[in-house]
């Protein structure tokens, strides 16, 4: 038994976790955060650390990450955490993906983003693009985070300067307000948040299976540094067919026949391009993607070749050496983003489910806080 007790207990210490939390203590409450691990060790270090706004699902991810993206910026310079990149670079390689492009500028998606000529970017980007580079959508409404330091920062500054108490190797087997028992004993909460990540079984396994989940594995690289700076992140003809915002325009049909016909393999391993550049000039680049019930350890290297392939031709360069390799799983449903549960009275149940936490987290946060506390105390 732990002798204080909280207004909120969150399970779950990822970047949904975390977000609850700030956004629970900025509200006044007396908040813990209950980890199974030493640490956050799942997806929410392994990501890119690219809060997307340009590309999300048009409506309620959009916002959503419009909202995210701010208040990251407004917790990064409190917490210590150096946004590493601005910005979106999104290089069209065919007619077809300019298609897209154009019909995406057109839409209320495509305020304060633009259309750059091949020559422009090059300029910005050290000659970057390759030959049949036709155009580039910049986007401004992008942040990056380096994740692996980001979390481990954001987690550091809610225990000194919230007072949030972190419970580290500690699982939550039972959640039922005001009580949550755990592998140390129990913890007194009037409300619980469970973010489990892709932990479907430990806690509400039935209502968890009541959403058909499943999960996705991703292989990622750091490179390192290709000796420049990158003008801002970067995407590929590949990522307009896969990021939602994208690839439900009409225009998206045709761009996805021609590179299914023209680059099946990139297909069959769920590859798009992300290159993100930390502080050090390395590059984290991805990814695959590979669903199943319970993924497998064995990423094939096909995935990889495909990246980096994928890099090759969306920068006209080859890659630098490859420095790292992982993999990283996280929930997916096949109809909806998100989803946010009330298993019983006084507990939700928060789980993203498409591949986009680090953007959206702080805007689903104030809307789960918000519910459980009152809309007034999020502003
Ligand atoms: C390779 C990769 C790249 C990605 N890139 C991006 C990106 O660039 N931008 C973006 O927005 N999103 C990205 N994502 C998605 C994003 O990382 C996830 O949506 C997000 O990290 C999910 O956060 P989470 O806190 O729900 O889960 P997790 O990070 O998995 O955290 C869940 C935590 O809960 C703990 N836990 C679970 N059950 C219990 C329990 N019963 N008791 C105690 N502890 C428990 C686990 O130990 C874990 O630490 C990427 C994901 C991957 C894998």
């Amino acid at each position: 038994m732990f002798s204080q007790s909280y207004d909120l207990a969150v399970v779950g210490s990822g970047v949904i976790g975390l977000a609850h939390a700030y956004v629970a203590a900025r509200a006044g409450k007396r908040v813990a955060v209950i980890e199974r691990d030493a640490h956050a060790n799942g997806a929410s270090i392994r990501n890119f650390g690219f809060v997307t706004v340009t590309g999300q699902e048009r409506g309620d991810s959009w916002r959503l990450a419009r909202r995210a993206r701010d208040v990251w910026a407004e917790v990064a310079p409190k917490a210590g955490l150096g946004i590493e990149q601005q910005g979106l670079f999104l290089t069209a390689r065919s007619a077809e993906a300019m298609a897209v492009v154009e019909a995406f500028l057109a839409t209320e998606m495509g305020e304060g983003c633009r259309l750059l000529a091949p020559g422009e970017f090059r300029a910005l980007g050290d000659g970057l693009g390759g030959p049949d580079l036709k155009g580039v959508l910049h986007s401004p409404h992008e942040l990056r985070v380096e994740s692996r330091i980001a979390i481990p920062a954001l987690t550091a500054w809610l225990e000194q300067a919230w007072g949030v108490g972190f419970f580290r190797e500690t699982v939550v087997f039972e959640a039922t307000p005001p009580r949550l028992r755990t592998s140390r004993g129990t913890i007194e909460a009037g409300a619980t948040i469970v973010c489990p990540g892709d932990d479907f079984v430990t806690l509400y396994p039935d209502r968890i299976a009541s959403f058909a989940l499943r999960k996705c594995r991703l292989s990622m690289l750091k490179l390192a540094s290709p000796g420049l700076r990158l003008p801002g992140a970067l995407m590929s003809d590949l990522s307009l067919t896969r990021y939602r915002g994208y690839s439900a325009l009409p225009e998206a049909r045709a761009l996805e026949t021609k590179l299914r016909a023209e680059q099946p393999s990139h297909f069959d391993n769920g590859v798009h391009l992300i290159v993100a550049q930390g502080a050090d000039g390395g590059l984290i680049v991805g990814d695959s993607h590979h669903y199943d019930h319970l993924p497998s350890p064995f990423a094939p290297a096909a995935a990889e070749r495909d990246i980096l392939d994928e890099y090759a031709r969306a920068m006209g360069r080859g890659a630098p050496p490859v420095l790292e390799r992982w993999t990283g799983v996280y929930a997916v449903a096949d109809d909806r983003s998100y989803l946010i549960d009330t298993p019983e009275p006084g507990v939700r149940l928060v789980i993203v489910t498409s591949g986009t936490g680090a953007s959206t987290g702080f805007g689903i946060a104030e809307k789960v806080i918000g519910d459980l506390f009152g809309a007034e105390v999020v502003t």
